[in-house]
């Protein structure tokens, strides 16, 4: 039993989703594994090695044409064609595309890594910082609906969560937990899953985003969809699609996280941690500012990567040379690096810390950041200027560099991704553009599915 479905149940509940083929195969699997556990790897598994027929691959190499590498012309195979398509599998594309299935309309998600969650998960970005506005009085959570309800997830299974004594603000999960929590809620939704694929390009037809182009162990394939919501974090699709935006530079870590904490001395360390809180026991994370650099940088990535990991190790043995440290080991270093900031879009309004410390109020409000007072998220942040077909949502959305030290956090980041799968599935049944829809319509169905608006 998991989470008091059985595994039938859950088997049912995946299919529905497109995730049968893959959980069958992984089932039998596990059986065969079983049978043939007694044997020690390398002899005695013959069973589960199997010759089939070779998967015809598409051939277009590029060639060099005068020192220049040339791409041929190529059709592509279009492998889905969806009412929304989400790209990126984060806090903001997750909610999104729950958002947008649970309206009725054939939604599908794509993930270039083989979980949800994005950075909260995979970068190992456990608090969820500014659920709450008014935090000390009279609190009130302002990330609900889908956040609220993945969260109320974590609430109903102890250990998978963690927080301050008589608070619920800012809580603390537990990354497997919430990878499953959001495959649960994905499944349930009825939206259909790709994992394992990188978006490399858009179809466009005139102005209009109308597909995605993808790169995976399949070769690269094109999905269509009536509207796309950009939820890579980094802007990847608007920016191929040429909207309109501005590229940062922001601090890249990389987390890590600390085991055996609890037999650590802090006394003899003469520090009074090793690490922030987590669910899980004996285990803290920690979280690492790095350098101002560019995320979009292939080399400066590379770089970091190695040099981050590098430095966590060394700093891992010293504490374990240390008296007192002498338990503590390295559990892991973040699947994902700490990218903060890259691409922001220029919406149709482009929300600053100005108008937010103003209280300026907005009618086509889709949302509330948490933190202090709170402040308001018009739907403009998550338009392009002129790009058609297209919404933006999570930490790529359209405001200045006073705010986005707020927005980019991992519960506004659900909010906008809800809002932006919300107003996409709208602009469907609506049939009309992103940019053209009846915002009553969306702060309707917003409220239905349990969000704050004010
Ligand atoms: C080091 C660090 C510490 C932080 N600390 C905190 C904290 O303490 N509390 C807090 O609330 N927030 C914190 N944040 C911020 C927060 O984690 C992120 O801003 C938030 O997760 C952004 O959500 P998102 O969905 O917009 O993007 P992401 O989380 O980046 O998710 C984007 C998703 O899209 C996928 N993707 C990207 N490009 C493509 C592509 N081309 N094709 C297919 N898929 C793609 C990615 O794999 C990823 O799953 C921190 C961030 C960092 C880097």
């Amino acid at each position: 039993m998991i989470n008091n479905i059985s595994r039938r149940q859950l088997l049912r509940v995946l299919s529905v989703a497109g995730f049968g083929t893959v959980l069958a195969a992984r089932t039998v699997a596990d059986e065969t594994g079983k049978k043939a556990a007694a044997s020690p790897e390398g002899s005695g598994w013959a069973s589960v090695r199997k010759p089939i027929p070779a998967t015809p691959r598409d051939r277009y190499p590029a060639t060099l044409v005068g020192g220049k590498v040339i791409q041929p012309e190529r059709p592509l195979p279009v492998i889905q064609e969806t009412d929304v398509l989400v790209v990126g599998g984060g806090p903001a594309g997750f909610a999104a595309a729950v958002s947008a299935a649970r309206a009725g309309v054939k939604t599908m998600i794509v993930e270039r890594y083989g979980y949800f969650g994005g950075l909260w998960t995979g970068g190992i970005v456990l608090i969820v910082l500014d659920t709450h506005i008014n935090v000390k009085t009279d609190s009130t959570q302002v990330m609900r609906g889908i956040g609220g309800e993945l969260l109320d997830r974590h609430w109903k299974i102890p250990g998978t969560i963690a927080y301050r004594p008589n608070t619920k603000h800012n809580p603390t999960t537990d990354p497997e937990a919430t990878k499953y929590f959001m495959d649960e809620m994905i499944a349930e939704s009825g939206a259909t899953v790709l994992l394992h694929s990188w978006a490399t390009d858009v179809v466009m037809d005139g102005n209009a985003v109308r597909g995605v182009v993808f790169e995976s162990k399949a070769g690269r394939q094109a999905i269509l969809a009536k509207v796309v919501v950009d939820a890579t974090g980094d802007g990847d699709i608007f920016a191929a699609g040429g909207a309109e935006f501005e590229q940062w530079l922001h601090a890249i870590g990389l987390v890590h996280r600390r085991g055996n904490v609890d037999r650590a001395d802090l006394g003899k360390l003469k520090m009074k941690s090793l690490g922030a809180l987590e669910p899980l026991p004996s285990v803290n994370w920690v979280n690492l500012r790095g350098p101002m650099s560019d995320g979009l940088n292939v080399k400066e990535l590379t770089r970091l990567e190695m040099e981050h990991r590098r430095s966590i190790w060394q700093a891992t043995q010293k504490l374990r040379g240390t008296p007192g440290g002498e338990n503590v080991f390295l559990l892991q270093t973040a699947p994902q690096l700490g990218v903060r900031v890259t691409r922001m879009l220029a919406g149709t309004h482009k929300l600053t810390g100005d108008e937010v410390r103003a209280g300026k109020k907005f009618s086509d409000i889709v949302g509330i950041g948490g933190g202090g007072k709170g402040w308001p998220i018009p739907y403009g942040t998550l338009l392009p200027k002129k790009l058609d077909g297209l919404l933006a949502a999570g930490r790529c959305i359209s405001t200045d560099e006073k705010l986005i030290e707020n927005m980019r956090l991992i519960a506004p980041c659900l909010v906008t991704g809800h809002a932006a799968g919300a107003a996409a599935a709208v602009a469907v049944q609506s049939k009309c553009q992103p940019r053209n829809v009846d915002i009553k319509k969306v702060q309707k169905l917003l409220k239905d599915q349990g969000a704050y608006l004010g």
